[in-house]
């Protein structure tokens, strides 16, 4: 009991994520409590315009969550029962649902074994002409080569809408994501790079989709078509459409403006944390690193730092998970692929031989603790027993 010695200091368990928040975040909050405004109003704008200027987006328009974003994008396209959308089977089941919502089938695609990412060669075989959409997932934070999937939806008249709930901070080629396609969405999940505790925004350039979602997001009240006029009454509203209630509240946004301040400083440290995971794993041949970006000036926001866990290591995924936790290594899978989960199985008939690639990763893959919390030393530790415990066996 009273040894001295160092390696009895028990260390505090890592938890798999922190949410990074500051006294910037609680003063902003406490301010926006005290002001009397706490639904959407001057702090959700101020939001607004702070993440449009931060991505170059020509709209950003904040809600309750990426799931509602995505809601939004596609019911602005239009997207309804009969039409078709396709959806790599590597995401959160949010963006097969949403397009569920609009009474429209998701199509689940394959995805590349070692990016994790939707390619065209794995799309262009599922279009048909009721396909309306594609929605490429940047998963990790790692940008999905557009240019290819952009050019091939243009010639055939689908849209893009792009599920970033990753991708804050990303660039492909030089440009951030959520300033490429017509229509991003991006997640504050307590969880994600950047957080309001729940929230969401879509970024679009186009003027006729951000009139659509701002009504929509709104029950369908159009508040331009009296605003423009000063000599009518403050409560005087129109309804012009059945619409939905995603607005974000005052309070979340407080949060937001704060953590948007801080999201160089947050990304700089994921970048740093991959970096030693990178060196300390470099020479490990049991597992497989991460993907970085194929192209110039672009940017991983290490939102995830997934490795794949090989058939020439001792122990598998779940083998090595259990492992690590035992040694108090909290990890996580992200995510069990669509086309592997009971509901997407029954409903669509998904076999796990339609998907090798996905079947692969569903059975490989392991995500590492990457948030900013994370000192140095963590992460060592973290990447020192994933290397005795591979060694070990
Ligand atoms: C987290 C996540 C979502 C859902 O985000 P919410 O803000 O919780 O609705 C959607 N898609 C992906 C890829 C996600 O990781």
């Amino acid at each position: 009991m009273t040894s001295n010695a160092p390696d009895t200091v028990k260390r505090e368990p890592l938890v798999f994520h922190q949410p990074d928040i500051t006294e910037l975040e609680i003063e902003s909050v406490v301010k926006t409590l005290r002001s009397g405004w706490l639904t959407s109003g001057p702090m959700t704008q101020e939001f607004e315009k702070r993440f449009s200027e931060t991505i170059q987006a020509q709209h950003a328009l904040a809600v309750t969550s990426c799931t509602a974003a995505l809601h939004l994008a596609l019911e602005a396209l239009g997207i309804g029962p009969g039409d078709e959308v396709i959806v790599p089977t590597l995401t959160f089941t949010a963006t097969a649902e949403a397009v569920m919502y609009l009474g429209a089938t998701p199509v689940i695609s394959d995805v590349c074994p070692r990016t994790m990412l939707m390619r065209l060669e794995d799309i262009e075989a599922l279009v048909t002409e009721k396909t309306k959409a594609i929605m490429p997932v940047h998963v990790a934070g790692l940008p999905v080569d557009l240019d290819p999937i952009l050019e091939f939806a243009k010639e055939k008249g689908i849209a893009i809408v792009e599920d970033a709930a990753h991708a804050l901070p990303a660039k492909y080629k030089g440009r951030w994501i959520g300033s490429i396609s017509d229509l991003t969405c991006f997640s504050f999940y307590a969880t994600k790079t950047m957080t309001t505790g729940e929230g969401g925004m879509l970024t679009t350039s186009r003027e006729d989709y951000a009139k659509r979602v701002k009504i929509m997001r709104q029950h369908g009240i159009d508040r331009d078509a009296w605003s423009r006029d000063s000599s009518v009454f403050a409560w005087q509203y129109e309804v012009i459409e059945s619409g939905f209630k995603y607005n974000m509240p005052d309070v979340n946004a407080a949060i937001g403006v704060a953590q948007l301040k801080r999201l160089d400083e947050m990304w700089k440290r994921r970048t740093q944390i991959s970096n030693i995971y990178f060196d300390i794993l470099k020479d490990c041949s049991e597992i497989e690193l991460p993907s970085k970006p194929a192209h110039a000036n672009s940017q991983h926001s290490w939102h995830l730092f997934a490795i794949k866990v090989l058939e020439n290591s001792p122990l598998n995924r779940n083998q090595l998970s259990q492992a690590l936790k035992e040694q108090e290594v909290p990890t996580s899978v992200h995510w069990i692929p669509l086309h592997m989960q009971p509901f997407y199985k029954n409903r669509f008939g998904c076999k796990e031989s339609d998907f090798p690639n996905g079947s692969f990763l569903g059975n490989s893959i392991l995500s590492l603790p990457i948030s900013s919390k994370l000192t140095d030393d963590d992460v060592a530790f973290v990447a020192e027993t994933l290397v005795s415990t591979l060694k070990r066996k």
